[in-house]
């Protein structure tokens, strides 16, 4: 079996389909459906139980055509390389995120200190030969690929999908690079992935759209920028964070550092700030608004779910919008189009 897309009879194949299997700071998986094809969006659950969930929603792991990830933090990319191998699928990510995510892997921590040692200096002379022959980037040189040190061996970025999984982590049946602001398609699916103000290496939210109908995603931001507001129109269902309510982070147990992190540009963001683009700038189109990514230190369902009923309700048009609330441990209902 390679990585081409399924196309099993038992699905028809006008429908498109959404189901949140997993949202929050302990992972994060979803499945998006549309005509054949099936996307599994973010990977941070185990493979035993991303598989348990999907089965517990009606969804068939071995259906699913492709991962796509929308940045390396651990919450969204956890089960990723185990789960793209048992399906042999493709992981789709930006090439900043890859490489994050590879760096994130490496066995660094594994080697004996004469190997890292080695590997140092083998990275110091490739860092030399390069930079005589142009001046070179040198921001991603010290991308440690590879444990072994075999002096005759470059450490490629290419060759890393050739290498054994079992030597390499960081080993995946096939990576597909994509970028934001350049929509693409996986089958049935089109997808324009767009940035996102968050800590991480290139981080990107979602608009699917398939059968003509629009699907945005949007977790893990610190605020909404104008980028990420343009995107957001109209939509038949809008995933979007509310992951905090500033009263119970500022009274909360985190450390300071961590509260001003979750708090920042580049942070989560908070029900407060979820509210305020339903209010102000959200056009009411969706017949779904899920809250997703909510803390479990510092939220409470009911009042992440009270200041989006209130920002909504401010506007009489959007009554018709049902409020759904993105859970942890369980998978929500899958939503039919
Ligand atoms: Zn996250
Ligand atoms: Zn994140």
């Amino acid at each position: 079996m390679g990585p081409e897309l399924h196309s099993p009879a038992r699905y028809p194949q006008t429908m498109v389909r959404f189901t949140v299997l997993a949202s929050g700071s302990k992972g994060n998986a979803t499945v998006v459906t549309g005509g054949r094809t099936r996307i599994l969006v973010d990977c941070g659950l185990s493979c035993r139980e991303l598989f348990r969930r999907m089965k517990l929603a009606g969804e068939e792991p071995e259906t699913l055509d492709a991962i796509l990830i929308s940045h390396e933090h651990s919450d969204h990319v956890g089960g990723v390389a185990v789960t793209a191998r048992k399906l042999n699928i493709p992981v789709y990510f930006t090439e900043g995120t890859h490489r994050a995510w590879m760096r994130w892997l490496s066995p660094r921590r594994q080697m004996t200190y004469a190997q890292w040692l080695e590997q140092i200096r083998k990275q110091a002379a490739e860092r030399q030969a390069e930079a005589v022959s142009e001046e070179g980037e040198p921001d991603e040189s010290d991308l440690v690929l590879d444990s072994t040190p075999e002096p005759a061996e470059s450490a490629e970025p290419a060759k890393l999908t050739e290498s054994a999984p079992e030597k390499d982590p960081t080993w995946l049946p096939a990576v597909e690079y994509f970028a934001a602001g350049e929509a693409f398609e996986i089958g049935d699916i089109r997808i324009s992935p767009f940035t996102t103000p968050h800590d991480a290496a290139d981080p990107v939210g979602f608009v699917f759209d398939s059968e003509g109908v629009r699907m945005g995603f949007v977790t893990d931001l610190g605020y909404i920028s104008p980028n990420v507001k343009a995107q957001l129109k109209d939509l038949n269902l809008l995933l979007l964070e509310s992951n905090h309510d500033l009263e119970m982070l500022k009274d909360g147990p985190y450390p300071w550092a961590v509260k001003q992190r979750v708090m920042s540009r580049v942070g989560h963001l908070s029900n407060e700030a979820a509210a305020g683009f339903l209010e102000d700038d959200y056009d009411g189109q969706a017949a779904y608004v899920i809250l997703a990514h909510l803390s479990e230190s510092n939220n409470l369902p009911e009042l992440a779910r009270v200041t989006a009923e209130r920002a909504l309700n401010c506007r009489m048009r959007l009554l018709a919008n049902l409020l759904l609330l993105a859970a942890q441990n369980e998978p929500l209902s899958s939503l039919y189009f």
